[in-house]
């Protein structure tokens, strides 16, 4: 079935103004058409940003539980449709089904736990030095935000911001990648469904280039919540900091699990072929080094690769597939690109390295799951961010030295360490210069009641998701209030 997709503007559903569209393809076949978009332009922003701007007051003033039991409501229908959702996942974006219903799950949890924010959106009371006066302060809302995302998490993503923006009283405009506009047409329609008033949400689809940046430099856009690559996160953050917005970027990573020689190996082998190959190695906390202890080096090069052998590409509904897709015919050249420059600079290329066109798969953009051994450190395919089923293994000394590989990269977003000692895992714990670090487990797996996100090229302003210091700092602002009822004029720091 092909969806005739539409944009969600002031709580109607309208066609985009210029009447232009654009497909939506399914990576995995591309004969399969799953819906005809859209192509908006300025106009359609206009729109948006006036509903969002018009719904702003109303919105910030109804009491935040009222906002969350919208959100809990929205949670209930996420839940009914999980199954219809997480399928529409797998046919646009190529996730195996299971990783498809996890996308839903994650925007389930996130609508669960921002909803109950509702009734929680703390501030502080303390003390006054003074008499008869009290001091707190309170979270306000920023105003109208732009809500960008890319196509790799297609409803978790964009519900980490829908969520928390709403929660906490911001009205917003969003636009999703324009590679899985179906998803977000169909999150956007459940959490409508919820009760939400017009012009609180909005969602226009369309190009980055043609309508994100417009999008993010509007004048009435007080706020940018963006996740994608550093390129054009970094882009858009020098472009907010000159226009005094306020902006927090998700952005790409370099991610590394380190196996120390007393690790257990077939966990750290379970992990690395989670962490490498999951998702197409299309997660921003994708597993793509392993870096080694010497010792144990040769070992688990064999059984990782033994491994890899095994996974099965092909259609993401079907039972037996392990790997999907990669997301479109310029991510497949750019990973057969950086297979041919991992060749090139002298890494020993052990399994993989083309694409992969046999039977049904003939007809989508898949890559073998691509191991390199003996990659240096400072190689591009141990330094940049691939986004393909491509993992560099790379030999180090010791821990110190494993480390120190791990950090010289230009991101941080999350790094892992197989170790039985906890000495080790406490060094790993304390000197691994990334946003998450995981214990025995792979790179990959947040939950949602944390904050989420990276140092160095990986992130910029606060974190996502839940916790202290995750997005509900992302979506307030703080104002102090102090009131005085003494009934005359009192100095702070100087009446005593
Ligand atoms: P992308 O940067 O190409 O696009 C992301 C979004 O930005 C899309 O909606 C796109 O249309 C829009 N966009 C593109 N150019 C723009 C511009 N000039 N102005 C405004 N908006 C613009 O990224 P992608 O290919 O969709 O996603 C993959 C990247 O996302 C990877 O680098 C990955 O690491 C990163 N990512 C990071 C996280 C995280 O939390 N750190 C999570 C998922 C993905």
């Amino acid at each position: 079935m092909i969806e005739k997709v539409k944009n969600f503007i002031d709580g109607k559903w309208v066609s985009g103004i210029s009447g232009k569209t654009f497909k939506s393809i399914n990576p995995g076949d591309t004969s399969d058409t799953i819906g005809i978009v859209p192509r908006s332009g300025q106009k359609d922003i206009e729109a948006a940003v006036t509903a969002a701007c018009k719904a702003y007051d109303k919105w910030r003033l109804t009491p935040a539980p009222r906002r969350g039991e919208i959100i809990l409501r929205a949670a209930e229908i996420l839940v009914k449709r999980k199954q219809e959702l997480g399928t529409l996942v797998t046919r646009e974006m190529g996730k195996v089904l299971l990783e498809g219903l996890g996308d839903v799950q994650e925007a389930i949890d996130m609508a669960y736990y921002m909803g109950s924010e509702g009734r929680r959106l703390a501030g502080e009371t303390v003390p006054s030095e003074l008499p008869n006066k009290d001091c707190k302060s309170i979270r306000v809302p920023i105003g109208v935000f732009a809500l960008i995302t890319p196509w790799n998490f297609p409803t978790a993503i964009p519900a980490w911001k829908i969520f928390p923006a709403l929660v906490s009283g911001n009205t917003v405009v969003f636009k999703p990648s324009s590679y899985t506009p179906v998803c977000a047409t169909k999150l956007v329609e459940m959490i409508a469904q919820a009760g939400l008033p017009p012009g609180v949400l909005n969602l226009v689809h369309g190009t980055g280039e043609e309508i994100g940046e417009y999008l993010a430099s509007h004048p009435k856009i007080d706020g940018v919540s963006f996740t994608g690559s550093t390129a054009v996160g970094e882009k858009l953050a020098r472009m907010c900091s000159a226009l005094d917005k306020e902006i927090s970027c998700e952005m790409g990573g370099k991610n590394a699990i380190i196996v120390m020689d007393d690790a257990r190996l077939d966990l750290a082998v379970e992990g690395a072929i989670w962490g490498g190959f999951g998702t197409t190695g299309q997660r921003c906390t994708a597993a793509s080094r392993v870096i080694v202890h010497e010792a144990v080096y040769n070992k688990f090069l064999k059984v990782f690769t033994n491994t890899a052998a095994k996974l099965r590409l092909g259609n993401g509904l079907l039972k037996t597939t392990d790997v999907g897709p990669v997301i479109n015919e310029t991510q497949m050249n750019k990973v057969l690109n950086y297979i041919d420059i991992g060749k090139r600079e002298g890494a020993k290329l052990i399994i993989g390295g083309k694409a992969y066109r046999k039977g049904p798969c003939s007809k989508g953009y898949f890559i073998e799951p691509t191991i390199f051994a003996d990659v240096k450190p400072r190689m591009r395919i141990a330094q940049e961010e691939i986004f393909g089923p491509i993992v560099s293994v790379t030999k180090a000394k010791g821990l110190e030295d494993a480390i120190k590989i791990v950090n010289d990269v230009p991101y941080g977003l999350s790094a892992a360490i197989y170790t039985q000692d906890v000495n080790k895992s406490a060094i790993a714990e304390r000197d691994l210069d990334t946003g998450l670090v995981y214990i025995n487990a792979s790179t990959i797996g947040a939950e949602i009641q944390l904050p989420f996100g990276g140092t160095k090229k990986s992130g910029l302003g606060h974190r996502e998701a839940g916790g202290r210091g995750g997005a509900i700092d992302m979506f307030t602002k703080w104002k102090v209030i102090y009131r005085d009822y003494s009934g005359r004029l009192q100095k702070a720091q100087i009446d005593k």
